[in-house]
């Protein structure tokens, strides 16, 4: 039997697993690619929050990317938490010597408010690992955080886009889930526009959104499917998984992979 296309996820550990590398991994199986992760730092978590997190060192990071890349290699590479300045700059300097496409998700702090991400790493960020994304995917509070534009309507997400392109990811999604109405999101270059929408689903059980929507964009980018193509797919995705989110634990239940 041939490989399926390699996958690389470069995150953090959800051990309730709803989000993180575990969010990611599902993703990979249920859209039939080989998932592989890097696993940036470790966090005790489940339905209620984030009890406690722990990184890793910069070696053990660079150490399983070496790894991963220099026997399997991979077709795309989707990146998550990343806790701390030194492990951004880390890994922004390893995503530099790759050609693999690479799915930035600027993780910033969860849907519960717990920080994934040190505020010293936001200029790291901006500067180090935005120029090496082929597509960049914040939600409106990262685009708050990282350049200062505050969307309140769908109008502002044109400003919001071109601001975080001005960091340089080839293309950006400004994910609008937290707005009024219609799950809307702008895929753009700077050139194309794709607004992608989808009906809301009224359902809490929402942990891991952003982790499978990126993951899934890296799935589809793998199969050498255009940007517009694997976004518009990978939304799709997301938003069945939504659409089948379910309760555990007292708190925020995970969206549901197996669709
Ligand atoms: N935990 C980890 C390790 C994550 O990477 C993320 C998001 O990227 C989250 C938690 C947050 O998940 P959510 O905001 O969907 O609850």
């Amino acid at each position: 039997m041939s490989a399926p296309p390699r996958v690389l996820t470069v995150a953090g550990s959800d051990s309730g697993g709803g989000a993180g590398i575990q969010a990611d991994l599902k993703t990979m199986l249920a859209l039939g690619v080989h998932g592989m992760s890097v696993i940036t730092a470790v966090t005790a978590q489940n339905s209620l929050g984030v009890q406690g997190a722990w990184e890793l060192p910069a070696q053990a990071v660079r150490a399983q990317f070496r790894s991963v890349v220099d026997d399997i290699g991979v077709q795309a590479v989707k990146t998550g938490m990343l806790a701390s300045a030194e492990l951004v700059e880390t890994v922004a300097e390893l995503l530099a010597g790759t050609d693999a496409p690479v799915v930035v998700d600027p993780v910033g702090v969860s849907k519960h408010g717990d920080p994934l991400l040190a505020p010293a790493a936001l200029d790291s960020v901006r500067t180090k690992l935005l120029p090496v994304a082929t597509v960049a995917t914040p939600n409106l509070d990262e685009v708050a955080q990282l350049t200062g534009v505050r969307v309140d309507s769908e109008r502002r997400m044109r400003t919001a886009a071109e601001a975080v392109l001005a960091y340089g990811p080839r293309w950006v999604v400004i994910k609008g889930g937290h707005l009024a109405g219609e799950a809307v999101d702008l895929l753009t270059d700077g050139a194309e526009e794709h607004w992608l929408r989808a009906a809301r689903h009224d359902n809490r059980h929402t942990h891991g959104t952003g982790c499978t929507l990126a993951s899934a964009i890296a799935a589809r980018l793998a199969k050498g499917r255009s940007v517009p193509e694997a976004v518009t797919d990978a939304k799709e995705y997301v938003t069945g998984a939504i659409a089948g989110g379910f309760a555990l634990g007292a708190g925020l239940g995970p969206v549901d992979h197996r669709w």
